[in-house]
């Protein structure tokens, strides 16, 4: 774990990064967040981090949803999250990054602020789930529809709803969960959204599915038509699923995570998919800068990004 946090307004020892006990945040999960990642390059001896820009922008939008009463801006955010990671040192291993802004007020749940700023970073190495894949469970607990708690804004409140789904799936032995929404269609995953390939087709549920507005998933739809394999955004139903060749997860924290089986029945040949896996090669040499593919993804960190990094191939 990273030896220092940002919290507030300061860079403070791990221990030191505590929110009250009373605080809204605390109280009512008035929250709201973003994982982002930071990917190693050696060659380079940089840091990179993914679609910065992006994430800061949803930060904003899900600040100003939830009627926060000062809004953090995406500028002061990005560059707090710099500091951190130089005041950690973080070198050689790639980085999970939680970026967290939180009323600190300690009243009811109408409570807009003032508006506090966690910020924490790990290190955090490929999952050997990128090659093995997961199993999932369709889960029995529905997504949470936008006309109650919108998906589409990042607030930590919603992760209860992926939570029952994770834990149910967990304890009947299943890796993780695929949510239907309140219309009975594929929603995504607890954490991550979902994508399926149908006689060469990939197909992913669109954004009106109750699902978030997902960074990777717009990233693997411009990777898919840069591989002339473009996917199309609709409804897809439960049973479309046991039709699916191939099929994966998709998000900041699961990249590009093949799914091999749903409901114990195999997708495919129950392994990884060759649209899936040409999909991983892609989005790793994207995300670590070994292309020079999409420089306006890559925020370097340490200065140092090279040449090829920084320029269109
Ligand atoms: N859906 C949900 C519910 C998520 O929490 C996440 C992770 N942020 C995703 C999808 C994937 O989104 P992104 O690609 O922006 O990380």
């Amino acid at each position: 774990m990273g030896q220092y946090v940002f919290l507030d307004d300061a860079i403070v020892p791990w221990d030191q990064g505590r929110v009250h006990v009373a605080s809204a945040a605390f109280k009512f999960g008035t929250a709201v967040f973003e994982g982002i990642r930071g990917y190693w390059n050696a060659d380079d001896q940089e840091m990179y981090l993914f679609r910065m820009e992006e994430h800061m922008d949803r930060l904003a939008f899900s600040q100003h949803f939830m009627r926060y009463s000062e809004i953090l801006t995406p500028e002061f955010i990005r560059d707090k999250t710099v500091e951190l990671i130089h005041a950690n040192g973080f070198k050689g291993e790639s980085l999970h990054i939680m970026t967290t802004a939180y009323v600190k007020d300690e009243g009811g749940p109408g409570a807009r602020g003032p508006v506090g700023l966690a910020i924490t970073a790990q290190e955090r190495p490929r999952s050997p789930r990128i090659e093995s894949g997961v199993s999932a469970q369709i889960s029995s607990w529905m997504r949470i529809p936008d006309q109650a708690m919108p998906m589409r804004v990042k607030c930590n409140a919603n992760y209860n709803n992926g939570r029952l789904a994770t834990v149910q799936a967990v304890d009947d032995g299943y890796d993780t969960a695929i949510l239907m929404n309140a219309k009975g269609k594929i929603s995504e995953g607890p954490g991550m959204c979902f994508f399926m390939v149908r006689n060469g087709q990939p197909i992913a549920p669109s954004t009106t599915n109750d699902i978030l507005e997902s960074i990777t998933r717009e990233t693997v739809l411009t990777l898919l038509d840069e591989m002339g394999c473009p996917a199309i955004e609709r409804d897809v139903d439960r049973s479309e699923l046991f039709a699916a060749d191939e099929a994966f997860f998709c998000g900041t924290a699961w990249e590009v995570t093949p799914i091999t089986s749903i409901d114990r029945q195999a997708i495919g040949k129950g392994g990884v998919g060759p649209i899936t896996k040409a999909l991983q090669e892609r989005y790793f040499d994207v995300c670590h800068g070994i292309t020079g593919a999409h420089p306006e993804w890559r925020l370097p960190v340490y200065g140092t990004g090279s040449a090829k990094a920084n320029a269109a191939e």
